[in-house]
């Protein structure tokens, strides 16, 4: 079967976006796929960072990851830095990348643009991505538009280091999920919904209360007008409204508008669907977070499945680049 892989990083707070976007398509893709999903707690390291934060969001994004439906049993489910061969994949392909390949990534030139300080790791944050990927042989990255250069990348160094030192990898490919692949900000509408960037009111977080997230919908912003039209580039707001209803309910965004005759009669809807959607979420980790040893249990026996994989893959790059098998 194909292998995906898909990694979320512990810096923000899990939202509706990540949910519809990249947490149910691992869910509903389970049979057809071979599925890897993983806590990229390394990536969290790349910029100011609490320590005691990162490693409580760790905790707290797995068992969202499991309470959302992911399963261990079925897909190879792990925290990157208990897999310490993503580390040292990293640093061999660090061997393989062109300085001025990194310095080209445009996450990396806002992102540094952003900061006083930044981070070598913030620089090579791309490679250690081209790690995580090539170590699992996955053929396919499910991303959003600000992360296909990153896999672009990884394509080409993988490329590059079976060219010159023998097949070791598979090129990866970056897919584009169909549905909901951008939800928007509700204060912010042509802005994607983010857990780093948005703010608390912007953004439908996964353990909101039924009631702030029926009011976070009542609030957002909508477009100069009164019908409910969808058209994401003249009426971001309203359309992206219709967008979330859509794939909560899935339905048609250009179907549903119409059965709105005013924005609080579609904003009720949404809130509804809303809610309706995450709540299962939100009981089952409520469930997962009152016995804490039982991801605990699972993270470990992800990591030693993950090691067996990543090891034999560590050896056959360290081999293929001229190292000597200790
Ligand atoms: P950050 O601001 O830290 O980049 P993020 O919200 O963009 O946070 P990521 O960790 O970059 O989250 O992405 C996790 C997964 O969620 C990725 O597969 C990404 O494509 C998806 N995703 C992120 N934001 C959205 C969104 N607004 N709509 C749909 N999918 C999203
Ligand atoms: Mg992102």
């Amino acid at each position: 079967a194909t292998r995906r892989l898909t990694g979320f990083t512990p810096s923000g707070v899990l939202h509706l976006g990540n949910y519809l976007g990249a947490i149910r398509p691992i869910v509903d893709g389970v049979d057809d796929t071979d599925t890897v999903v993983f806590i990229s707690d390394l990536h969290a390291l790349t910029i100011e960072h609490d320590p005691a934060l990162v490693r409580r969001r760790t905790v707290e994004f797995a068992t969202l990851l499991l309470a959302a439906g992911a399963d261990p049993d079925r897909c190879l489910f792990l925290v990157q830095s208990h897999v310490p061969e993503h580390a040292e994949l990293h640093y061999l392909l660090e061997c393989a990348t062109g300085y001025g390949e990194a310095q080209r990534m445009i996450q990396f030139r806002e992102k540094s643009r952003r900061q006083e300080q930044i981070r070598v790791s913030l620089l090579t944050y791309p490679i250690l991505m081209a790690a995580d990927i090539l170590l699992y042989d996955a053929d396919e990255v499910p991303v959003g538009g600000d992360q296909s250069q990153h896999v672009e990348l990884a394509r080409d160094v993988a490329y590059r280091f079976n060219t010159r030192y023998g097949r070791t990898f598979v090129v990866p490919r970056a897919v584009h999920p169909p549905v909901a692949a951008r939800i928007m900000d509700l204060t912010s509408p042509t802005d994607k919904m983010s857990k780093s960037t948005s703010s608390a009111a912007g953004a439908l977080r996964l353990l909101d209360e039924p009631d702030a997230l029926r009011r976070k919908v009542m609030r957002a912003v909508t477009d100069t007008g009164t019908d409910v039209v969808y058209d994401p580039d003249h009426r971001p707001g309203v359309s992206n409204l219709l967008d979330i209803l859509a794939a909560c309910t899935a339905d048609d965004p250009r179907v549903l508008a119409p059965l709105f005759t005013s924005y609080g009669e579609l904003k009720r809807a949404v809130a509804d669907s809303v809610v309706a959607t995450l709540a299962p979420v939100r009981e089952r980790y409520a469930d997962l977070a009152a016995d804490p040893t039982y991801v605990r249990d699972v993270l470990r026996a992800g990591a030693a499945r993950a090691r067996d994989l990543a090891g034999a893959k560590v050896r056959a790059a360290k081999e293929a680049i001229g190292l000597l098998p200790a």
